[in-house]
């Protein structure tokens, strides 16, 4: 179900809602998530200028280069233009349309060569940054956004399901990530983010940059992929055993990230704290003895933007409230021998539940 124009409509409306509230004039928004939440409109950043001026009093304008004009209208027919010849000062044309009285909140992801000039054409304007506006309204997923992340999911789950079949021994890390990126191509992914396909002793490094190393019989490797489609984003880990022989802490190992997972699940529903379910993972693999081997948080938001709010790590006492997309990843690494990291994508339901994104099997599956 794509989003109807009017959800966008709407969430413009509760963004200068925010605004007003802040006594903000405007927020400025260049291609990246903001921008694609508020308009439907997703593009590359280039060092044309394209930015969403979206005033508190709820009148948006996109200011765009003329030869951009075409595309923006077929992505956002409902919304203002203001476009700009190649030989046109683009920051002055954004500066006449910042009328109201007050400061400016520009995208997080916005260029500082962007910022700048905005802040020599605006320079009596307070800048801070659009998350503040758009951060609440971006966690809770709207139904077509739930529904947008449960298909790449379910996208990645079946990428997952096909490089199963595929032989691993005698292969490197690059070969089977290039596979994977085929896989999540073929099963609907528009756009491939990354493969970590991290072996044997590389799998004690949680962002191992998938490289040469020639997979081995017996190998333990761990699989983190994801991309997206139609700008939202999926993100997967599955850890995998070479061979039929399975070393047992190798299993041990497995079983009790696989159990941490299960009592992040556990922990997460509506009103519990984003901290409470790293604790909850956290804990199983303390009382196995692993606790410093998992170093990191155990999860994190997702959609638009890969990671994104909310953080599940001590100290956010967050409530997770309906809506809210994240990761449940705990994992152990064990320098100098092997890694195992589990990962699914869950929402909280509107009856507060926890549901899982991602359906693929946790078991250590054994790969040829
Ligand atoms: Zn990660
Ligand atoms: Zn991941
Ligand atoms: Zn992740």
């Amino acid at each position: 179900m794509p989003t109807e124009r009017a959800s966008f409509t709407d969430r413009r409306a509760r963004a200068a809602a925010k605004l007003r509230e802040r006594d903000l004039a405007a927020l400025l928004a260049t291609p990246g998530a903001d921008l694609f939440y508020l308009t439907g409109y997703q593009l590359f950043t280039s060092e044309r200028l394209t930015c969403l001026v979206l005033g508190g009093d709820g009148n948006a304008t996109l200011v765009c280069p003329e030869l951009e004009a075409p595309r923006a209208a077929a992505a956002a027919p409902d919304l203002e233009r203001a476009t700009w010849a190649e030989t046109d000062d683009p920051y002055r044309l954004v500066g006449r349309l910042v009328r109201a009285a007050g400061g400016v909140a520009v995208a997080d992801q916005m260029w500082a060569a962007f910022v700048l000039r905005l802040q020599a054409t605006l320079p009596q304007r307070a800048f801070s940054a659009a998350s503040e506006i758009t951060r609440d309204l971006r966690m809770r997923k709207d139904a077509s956004e739930r529904d947008s992340l449960r298909l790449v999911a379910e996208s990645a789950d079946r990428a997952y399901a096909r490089v199963l079949t595929r032989p691993f021994a005698g292969r490197t890390e690059r070969e089977v990530g290039a596979e994977l990126a085929d896989l999540l191509r073929e099963e609907g992914h528009d756009e491939v983010g990354f493969t970590i396909v991290a072996s044997g002793p590389n799998g004690a490094s949680p962002h191992h940059e998938t490289g040469d190393r020639r997979i081995v019989d017996g190998d333990t490797v761990v699989l983190d992929f994801g991309g997206a489609r139609r700008g939202y984003r999926s993100d997967i880990t599955r850890t995998v055993q070479v061979g039929k022989t399975v070393e047992s802490e190798r299993q041990r190992v497995h079983d009790v990230v696989r159990r941490a997972q299960e009592a992040g699940y556990a922990a997460a529903r509506k009103g519990t704290t984003a901290e409470s379910v790293d604790a909850a993972s956290r804990q199983v693999i303390a009382e196995a003895g692993y606790g410093s081997y998992f170093i990191h948080r155990t999860g994190h938001g997702i959609g638009l933007d890969g990671h994104e709010h909310p953080y599940l790590v001590r100290g956010n006492r967050e409530p997770l409230e309906p809506g809210m997309a994240f990761s449940i990843e705990p994992g152990i690494y064990l320098p100098g021998r092997f890694g195992v990291r589990i990962e699914d994508i869950a929402v909280i339901d509107d009856d507060g539940s926890v549901r899982p994104l991602n359906r693929a099997d946790h078991a250590l599956a054994t790969v040829a």
